[in-house]
């Protein structure tokens, strides 16, 4: 009987152990339920299972313990020490430990045929444990794998996973975006070698990288020129990476991430190109032609050649301009820039420096005869008449040439003496051209003999003045102008201030000088104001000296007086060094001046002393950045960040803020960025005559006209 039980018992035990086996979820909740089990079905006192190292998903192996109803409370340390008759069992199974089974109980010791049963309960639970966990392994695999695939499916980069262990690495895997991107199927490329991408386009720097990656079994990145399906190229910016095996020694797939950069090339080679091109025409511009004149330079000095600068001008370009409108008169630059073209090699440049400005750069030149052929060349080749709109229309230019080395061992001096010679032929009926001579500069007179010419240019009324348009950012529209002086010299021709201004204040002509240029900016406006021009305020520039002339501002108040003028159409630019001499008096003096309304403007302002706190102090109205900050705005990070340092402090002192030199649309835009209110120079206009600018201003001549919004 008592055997019966006892069998009956364990049979039980054994049932309730098979369906917890099949129930379980993990291995701690299985042995959780087997102890269970022991102490109630089995009625054990004790029951407890650990669980081998192996089974543990965290730090610690699971394990469960369970005394009997009534049983006192037990410590896993306190198992050992109990004083009951107890059995030990290993869980094992395929010679692998699991753990340890133990059980106790008080009543009698355990005999041979329990202890056995018990045994095969054991391996029972460390067979189920192993089998578990092997499931929940293989779950959490799963899982891991289908996000995978799900993230590989939705990725917008392409995936491509090759196997390295076998020859030429063939495609065992591709996601979705890759057929997406290189137009080819999956089923089309598994088993072809992962090169295929590339073709036939070998020379690539980039390969070699992912070869000696391949070879070396380590990442690498690089940007390559792949081709899709249908033969079109695309920019690939590949991350290889080796895959290894599962104890992480062998090499056995490599996964290339592909990522199509084609639109981020594709934009940087096209901001390349605008760095270096002219849009309109597809010419050299500016910063190219640097590059080409100083490497033409550098190759005539090794081979003791010569390089001939051209600068060219359109003639009358404005009446086109005007007369037809902006795209017929582009269209004309394009034909122009075609032509010129034609009348060079192929290794000369010819570029566009804005509006109908042209420079052609011829290199290995013998003798300068050479470059005086090109010239006339140039002058049949646009001479040729030309259709717009329906009517004919004839081109010709004004060219100056400089020649490396006689005229200039620099780029950017012979651009300047080319410029200098152009203007000679303009002033001497256009068309034509002419190679620069020093004479054109003041070097050639000497000292007596510019200080004798200086004197008779007096009397002979050779000296008059030209208007440089001053532009408001925000309006667009001409505000005013600035007087500039010229020298119209019989033999040498148009004579800028630079050349003669410096000479007149040593040797004192600048009182006579500047005051013949006070009068005839006075009259000038008169004139205009009672033709009934719109009132625009003229700048004049006042030298050192004459703002140390004490009677400046009678002379002022004279000719106020005589021409009805009021004081706040003259603005005088003064410089900081002027003021800086003595600044007590230059405070008194300006006081003056501005009681008669006059506006005062610092000129050049950011090459001389820029001390804040004498800034402060003076009476101005506004701030002129100097030319040579405006000149590389858009190039010189420190130049942009002067400028607008200058602008952001003009402005919390009120004053406004004129940028002077402004060239091209990319120094426009920062100035207006930076919130710079007025703005002259070549991009909108020269100094022209009297005439000249009045037209400007009666035709409303704006930045739209020059392609720009207010
Ligand atoms: P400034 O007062 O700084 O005048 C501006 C100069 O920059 C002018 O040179 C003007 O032609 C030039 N300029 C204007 N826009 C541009 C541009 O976009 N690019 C380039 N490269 N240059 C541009 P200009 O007429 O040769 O005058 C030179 C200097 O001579 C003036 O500099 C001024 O200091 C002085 N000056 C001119 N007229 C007079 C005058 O009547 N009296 C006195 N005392 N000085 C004068
Ligand atoms: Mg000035
Ligand atoms: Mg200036």
């Amino acid at each position: 009987m008592k055997h019966s039980s006892h069998a009956s018992r364990l049979l039980a035990l054994f049932c309730a152990c098979a369906r917890l086996r099949s129930q379980a979820l993990n291995t701690l909740a299985l042995i959780e339920s087997m102890c269970d089990v022991l102490v109630e079905t089995g009625n054990y006192s004790v029951a407890a299972i650990r669980l081998s190292q192996a089974h543990a998903e965290t730090q610690d192996p699971p394990r469960a313990l369970k005394v009997a109803r009534g049983h006192p409370p037990l410590l896993w340390s306190e198992l050992a020490h109990l004083k009951e008759f107890a059995l030990s069992l290993p869980l094992a199974c395929e010679e692998e430990d699991h753990g340890l089974l133990w059980v106790t109980r008080t009543d009698a010791a355990f005999e041979e045929p329990e202890r056995q049963a018990l045994a095969a309960l054991a391996a029972d639970i460390a067979f189920s444990a192993k089998a578990l966990r092997a499931r929940n392994q293989q779950r959490r695999l799963d899982d891991k794998v289908r996000q995978l695939s799900r993230a590989l499916d939705s990725s917008c980069n392409g995936v491509m996973i090759t196997s390295s262990t076998q020859l030429d690495h063939p495609i065992v895997y591709v996601n979705p975006a890759f057929e997406r991107i290189t137009g080819y199927n999956a089923s089309e490329v598994i088993g072809q070698s992962g090169r295929f991408l590339v073709r036939d386009d070998l020379a690539q720097k980039g390969l070699n990288e992912i070869r000696a990656a391949l070879r070396n079994q380590q990442e690498a990145h690089a940007v390559l020129r792949n081709y899709r399906k249908d033969g079109q190229l695309f920019w690939n910016e590949l991350s290889i990476a080796p895959v290894r095996d599962e104890h992480g020694e062998m090499t056995t797939h490599f996964v290339s991430i592909i990522n199509d950069v084609s639109e981020r090339i594709a934009y940087e080679q096209q901001l390349e190109y605008h760095a270096t091109h002219d849009v309109l025409t597809g010419l050299a511009n500016r910063n190219l032609l640097k590059d080409r004149v100083d490497q033409a330079i550098l190759l005539a000095r090794q081979s003791e050649k010569l390089v001939g600068v051209l600068l060219l001008d359109l003639d009358r370009f404005k009446l086109i301009n005007d007369g037809f409108g902006h795209i017929p008169a582009d269209n004309l630059l394009k034909i122009v820039a075609e032509r010129l073209a034609h009348c060079v090699r192929d290794t000369d440049t010819v570029a566009r420096l804005g509006g109908d400005e042209f420079v052609v750069v011829l290199g290995n030149i013998d003798e300068a005869d050479s470059v005086a052929s090109v010239a006339a060349k140039i002058q049949r080749q646009l001479s040729a008449p030309l259709i717009i709109e329906g009517k004919e229309v004839f081109v010709t230019a004004s060219i100056g040439i400089a020649m490396y080395p006689r005229d200039g061992i620099h780029g950017e001096n012979l651009l300047r003496n080319a410029d200098m010679a152009m203007y000679r032929v303009k002033e001497h009926g256009r068309n034509n051209y002419r190679f620069y001579a020093p004479e054109m500069t003041h070097m050639a007179l000497d000292r007596l003999d510019m200080e004798g010419n200086l004197r008779r240019a007096l009397e002979r009324d050779e000296i008059t003045v030209y208007y440089q348009p001053i532009v408001s950012l925000k309006t667009g529209a001409i505000i005013g102008a600035e007087a500039l002086a010229r020298w119209n010299h019989p033999r040498i021709g148009m004579i800028h201030p630079p050349e003669f201004i410096p000479l007149a204040e040593e040797t004192g002509l600048i009182i006579p000088l500047g005051e013949r240029i006070l009068r005839l900016v006075c009259t000038q406006l008169a004139a205009w104001r009672n033709s009934g021009m719109p009132e625009l305020q003229v700048a004049l520039n006042i030298s050192a000296r004459q703002f140390r002339q004490n009677n400046l501002c009678d002379l002022l108040r004279q000719l106020l007086d005589e021409t009805g003028l009021k004081g706040d159409a003259i603005e005088f630019e003064l410089t900081e060094s002027m003021v800086m001499h003595d600044v007590e008096n230059a405070i008194t003096m300006l006081r003056e001046l501005k009681d008669l309304g006059i506006a005062l403007a610092l000129d050049d302002f950011g090459t001389g002393y820029s001390s804040l706190a004498y800034l402060k102090r003076l009476p101005i109205d506004a701030l002129k950045i100097d030319r040579s900050f405006v000149r590389d705005i858009d190039q010189q990070a420190d130049d942009a960040a002067i400028a607008h340092a200058v602008i952001a402090m003009a402005h919390t002192m009120e004053l406004r803020v004129i940028a002077e030199g402004v060239e091209n649309h990319e120094q426009l835009e920062l100035l207006r960025k930076f919130g710079c209110d007025d703005f002259q120079g070549f991009l909108f206009s020269r100094p022209v005559p009297a005439e000249e600018f009045s037209l400007l201003v009666l035709n409303g001549k704006t930045l739209a006209d020059i392609g720009t919004k207010p």
